[in-house]
């Protein structure tokens, strides 16, 4: 049977290009880059020139990129990093209730350990309040952390906004950009970041590598301990193949930028509007034009997320619902709560994520199979017949 893979916000199909970049540093080239002798020099010089690439896609420069494990340990770095080393500024995070777990854990986890954490709400496209950022700093807020879009139902944040807010206020702010680096412009000096995560897999590099951009200036403890990689900012021997994936990752990301952007947007928007027309009682989560191009986030009232996914899956389509963090919990979307969305539409949600690769006749399969999946699924619905009984 065909996969017709449209989970791209959960992760991404690295690159050939990717891949092949890797093989030679997990075989032959294996030298530690710390080392002296030529081995190690190529392992070195392979790092530094995928940290140029890494920091080429984001207009920063390569003395403020830092390897991580992936967007989870830039976002723990960020938070944690930034309160410890600034102590004597103050305990305080503000934040938002729609980010991803890796900065809403992070917070709860200061927040239970003498720190304090603010969390600003959003309307009901999910956008952030840049007043309400700003309501909630106070002389003890140390750093704000907003993400630049959100993962589940795709919205853009006004992170520029809130960035003018934070350097007013003395204050730093970190943007999680994991859902936007290569997949939008992300420039660091027009967002006014002074620290920002990605993550390797979400833009067609390789799982289990990252980065965090740290402005020059920015006071942030290390998280782990031990030697003196990545500038004593993160010990340990660098994963010489995932970075050189990343870095290749990055390259090509930014050669395609603009063309894929107009490319996936209009089958986002075929997609969107083939859907619309063809089931009832469905809405469009998120910002109806803020958003990434890629996302498509719905509620289908009368029926549940999962049960959608599960059939779709029978018929080769990889979707999510919401997303692939909450679908084990089967708990409502932290996200769709704080957006005030109903139960009956949250526990119906499916997102369609688009990638480089998606094509015209994927989608069209996709209007094909999705609205009879829905109408069956209803038909043996309960609360489909109550509802529409009404
Ligand atoms: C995927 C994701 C992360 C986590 O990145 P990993 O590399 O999987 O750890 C963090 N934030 C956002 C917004 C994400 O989409």
């Amino acid at each position: 049977m065909r996969t017709v893979y449209l989970d791209h916000a959960a992760t991404t199909p690295p690159l050939a290009e990717v891949a092949e970049a890797m093989r030679p540093f997990l075989a032959e080239k294996f030298g530690n880059p710390s080392a002296l002798y030529a081995l190690g020099r190529e392992s070195r010089a392979a790092v530094e020139e995928a940290r140029k690439k890494v920091a080429s896609l984001m207009g920063a420069s390569a003395d403020e990129i830092y390897f991580t494990s992936g967007g989870s340990e830039s976002d723990n770095m960020a938070l944690l990093g930034t309160l410890l080393a600034n102590e004597e500024k103050g305990n305080h995070l503000v934040t938002t209730e729609i980010e991803h777990h890796a900065v809403l854990e992070t917070a709860h986890f200061l927040a239970a350990h003498g720190y304090e954490s603010t969390f600003v709400g959003v309307d009901s496209d999910g956008v952030v309040n840049p007043d309400d950022v700003r309501k909630a700093i106070r002389p003890s807020t140390v750093l704000v952390s907003v993400m630049h879009a959100n993962n589940e139902v795709g919205t853009i944040e006004p992170v520029r906004e809130i960035a003018d807010i934070c350097r007013e206020a003395g204050v730093y702010f970190h943007a999680d950009a994991v859902q936007t680096v290569g997949n939008i412009t992300v420039d660091v000096g027009e967002l006014g970041a002074d620290l920002l995560s990605m993550s390797g897999h979400k833009l067609y590099g390789p799982k289990g590598i990252g980065a965090i951009y740290i402005k020059n200036g920015t006071r942030v403890h290390r998280l782990i301990h031990g030697g003196e990689q990545e500038k004593g900012m993160r010990a340990g021997t660098e994963n010489i193949a995932g970075i050189v994936g990343l870095g290749v990752a990055a390259e090509v990301a930014k050669g395609e930028l603009g063309e894929k952007v107009a490319r996936v947007t209009a089958l986002r928007d075929r997609l969107l509007d083939g859907i619309r027309s063809s089931i009832e009682d469905v809405l469009l989560n998120g910002h109806p034009t803020i958003r990434l191009p890629n996302n498509a986030h719905f509620g289908i009232r009368f029926v549940e997320g999962e049960a959608i996914c599960l059939q779709l899956d029978t018929v080769g389509i990889c979707a999510s619902t919401g997303s692939a963090c909450s679908s084990e919990t089967l708990e409502p979307s932290h996200v769709l709560l704080a957006m005030g969305v109903g139960p009956l539409e949250a526990h119906g949600s499916v997102r369609f994520s688009l990638g480089r690769g998606t094509t015209e006749e994927e989608i069209d399969y996709v209007l094909e199979k999705f609205p009879p999946i829905v109408e069956r699924l209803r038909s043996m619905s309960p609360l489909a017949r109550k509802g529409r009984n009404r």
